[in-house]
């Protein structure tokens, strides 16, 4: 089969690699419209599970991105004014352009073209492919040649962020919340190599208009935030580097859906096909899966839409979940004020709990109620609590809206 690749991230490298291990014969072309070398931001997190599906299914990259992982152990919170919290687990980071080089040499290895600087945008240019897989991000080009048959839906979050690294250790994943002028400023970050970690900074568009962010010069905003962030940057500089004309590049996160995921022998996969917000860590590992199990109906089926309708109906049906906690988990940063007022040890409950539909629909301290009645009741940690939320409180929006008011910091979705 003659496949051309469109985009050099995770998804379309390891569906090559995967595919050739299938079958050495496919002629598998991957087109990157960047230079070799460059990507955007910094390190990524992952879990063992991600290890093992990878060695399941490439032993040679999985133990060279093994080789390259740095373990975090624990996850701590840390709000200005109260003591830092600490709790159990633990996963492993990564530098993205490292582990793009890896999958990069292991494609070529296995005979995969891959070629840089060769943008796609237009369909008529892999005219000559069997199949065309859109592995080219969430602004994908492909995709908008069929949006009539994908309607794409993206969903601007509110918050707005920023993806950036720091020479400071972080060998705990840390989440760490600042007060300003303007309202709370806060960090997600964790070591992704020696002497380097992921540093992303969050805040609500208020707050972020009110402290003059994006109008500053790319280094007057790096300066502010480590003035705000001093005192868990120790003296380290925050560093960005994808900036254009000498501004911070802040985005607002974009969640993304397609209603299908293939049109004729065009399939897209990885963030082209669907986005999770970042809070919960998945995107890279969805989009290996996505190539893992393209790969695998390519193999089991004999006609292409069969294969590509296989795929489809898998995957979709894993997302929808992962995409609800992924908003679920956005939407409990968007509305930070209604959790952040409660003492460090409430607050750490609750932030391990966003992703928790019942947290969503009711006053905090309710929901502490109940999850504190369930553990009593069963013996067992509340997790499954956190699973039932509109089956547990089957109100509709009218009657949640209604207990919301007796809370400061109502929720805006
Ligand atoms: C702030 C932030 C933090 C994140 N942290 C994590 C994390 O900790 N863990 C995790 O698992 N995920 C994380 N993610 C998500 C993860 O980065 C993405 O989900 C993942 O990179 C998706 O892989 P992909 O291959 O589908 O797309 P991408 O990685 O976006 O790759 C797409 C590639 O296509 C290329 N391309 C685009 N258009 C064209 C074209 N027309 N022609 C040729 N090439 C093209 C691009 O240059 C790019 O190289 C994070 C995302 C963000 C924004």
């Amino acid at each position: 089969m003659r496949i051309s690749c469109v985009g050099a991230g995770p998804a379309g490298l390891y569906f090559a690699i995967v595919m050739k291990r299938r079958n050495p014969n496919h002629e598998i072309v991957v087109h990157e419209r960047n230079p070799a070398g460059t990507t955007h931001g910094w390190g990524v997190v992952f879990w063992d599970d991600l290890l093992a599906t990878l060695r399941n299914n490439d032993p040679d990259s999985a133990q060279a991105i093994a080789d390259e992982a740095v373990p975090w152990s624990g996850q701590v919170v840390d709000v200005e004014g109260q003591p830092p919290l600490h709790n159990g687990g633990g996963g492993y980071g990564i530098c993205r352009r490292r582990l793009l080089q890896i999958l990069i040499e292991r494609a070529r290895a296995l005979g995969v073209d891959v070629r840089f600087e060769s943008e796609i945008s237009e369909l008529s240019q892999v005219a000559d492919a069997d199949l065309i897989v859109a592995a080219d991000g969430v602004a994908s080009q492909l995709r908008r040649h069929r949006a009539d048959r994908f309607r794409p839906q993206i969903e601007a979050g509110r918050n707005k962020y920023i993806w950036l690294a720091t020479t400071q250790r972080f060998p705990s994943f840390t989440f760490g919340f600042v007060p300003t002028s303007a309202g709370w400023v806060w960090f997600h970050a964790y070591s992704f190599k020696e002497g380097v970690s992921t540093f992303i900074v969050e805040c609500a568009p208020e707050t972020w208009e009110g402290l003059g962010l994006g109008t500053m010069r790319a280094d007057a905003e790096l300066r502010t935030l480590e003035s705000i962030f001093a005192k868990h940057l120790d003296g380290h500089e925050l560093i960005s580097r994808d900036g254009h004309d000498n501004r911070l590049p802040w985005l607002s996160f974009r969640t993304l859906v397609n209603r299908t995921w293939h049109a004729d022998n065009l399939v897209l996969i990885g963030d082209a096909a669907h986005t999770t917000h970042f809070t919960i860590g998945s995107g890279t590992r969805l989009a290996i899966d996505d190539a893992i199990a393209l790969a695998a109906a390519l193999s089991e089926h004999d006609s292409l839409p069969s294969a590509l309708y296989a795929f489809e109906r898998r995957r979709h049906r894993a997302l929808a979940r992962v995409q609800r906690d992924a908003r679920l988990s956005a939407e409990w940063f968007e509305n930070l004020p209604r959790y952040i007022r409660y003492n460090a040890p409430t607050f750490f409950t609750l932030l391990l709990a966003r992703r928790s539909r019942l947290l969503k629909r009711m006053p905090a301290r309710t929901y502490l109620y109940l999850r504190g009645h369930y553990t009593k009741l069963t013996g067992r940690a509340a997790s499954p609590l956190a699973r039932i939320g509109r089956r547990a409180f089957p109100f509709g929006s009218k009657a949640s809206r209604g207990i919301f008011r007796a809370e400061p910091g109502t929720p805006r979705r």
